[in-house]
């Protein structure tokens, strides 16, 4: 126990991550792998909370010509979709786990209720939060600093398929340099692809350090809650 520096976080998963190489749908390779660190998280005695993405499958600002609130709903569906199927895979390997859905969808998931995700939490489930913040035009990432913030998670890992923050997209500029700290304000000064504004504020206000790291190394998540270095922290 004495090794985890965090003992309760809060892992957002986008939809991207989840699609692993094929860009689109849930890849099973990267859900099972995925699904293994949460399960060494669990057995280190922390307590992991979930928010996933939805792009994956859709996002509000597909349906270019559609209103954007039904857009969005489809967006926060997907969420779903994706809820479902990682406590499938984590419930297979033997881990507890509850849905909590910020839109009731109660025959298949638990509405949202604060005090309920923190019981499950200490019991030792995987609460998997699904809709994001529940309100249209916000995005999941906000739904991951909002949860946080409310169930007082002390760090949100944020896995990515890139190694942590550059100052600028390394695929595109070969001299964007990663960071291996920085601060909130220049994240949102620099306009750097963290997480979105809103997010980082919500972060900030509540002082929530952000770990970003790559999802393609499965040793990175243990070695996030352990406190070692394995991309960037976001902080004040
Ligand atoms: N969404 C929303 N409100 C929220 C969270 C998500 O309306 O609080 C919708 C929005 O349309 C978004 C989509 O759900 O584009 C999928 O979420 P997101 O884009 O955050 O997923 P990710 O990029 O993490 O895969």
């Amino acid at each position: 126990m004495s090794e985890i520096k965090y003992k309760r976080v809060l892992l957002k998963l986008s939809g991207e991550a989840l699609a692993g190489e094929n860009k689109a749908g849930i890849s099973a390779e990267v859900v099972e792998d995925i699904t293994n660190q949460i399960k060494q998280m669990i057995e280190l005695g922390v307590q992991v909370a979930v928010v996933v993405g939805g792009g994956n499958f859709w996002r509000g600002k597909y349906g270019y010509n559609m209103e954007k609130t039904t857009s969005d709903h489809m967006g926060m569906l997907a969420t779903t979709i994706n809820a479902l199927a990682l406590q499938d895979a984590l419930e297979s390997k033997g881990i507890f786990t509850r849905v909590q859905t910020a839109i009731e969808m109660r025959e298949i998931a638990e509405p949202y209720i604060r005090r309920k995700a923190v019981k499950h939490l200490e019991k030792g489930r995987v609460v998997i939060f699904a809709c994001g913040t529940g309100n249209t035009h916000f995005t999941t990432d906000t739904g991951a600093a909002l949860r946080a913030a409310e169930v007082n998670a002390e760090v949100i890992l944020v896995a990515k398929t890139i190694d942590g923050v550059y100052s600028a997209d390394p695929k595109v500029d070969p001299t964007a340099v990663k960071y291996d700290k920085i601060s909130y304000m220049d994240v949102l000064n620099k306009d750097l692809k963290v997480m979105d504004a809103t997010a980082i504020s919500l972060c900030r206000e509540n002082n929530i350090p952000l770990v970003v790291f790559a999802m393609n190394d499965s040793t990175n998540m243990i070695k996030a809650v352990k406190g070692e270095n394995v991309g960037t922290i976001v902080s004040d």
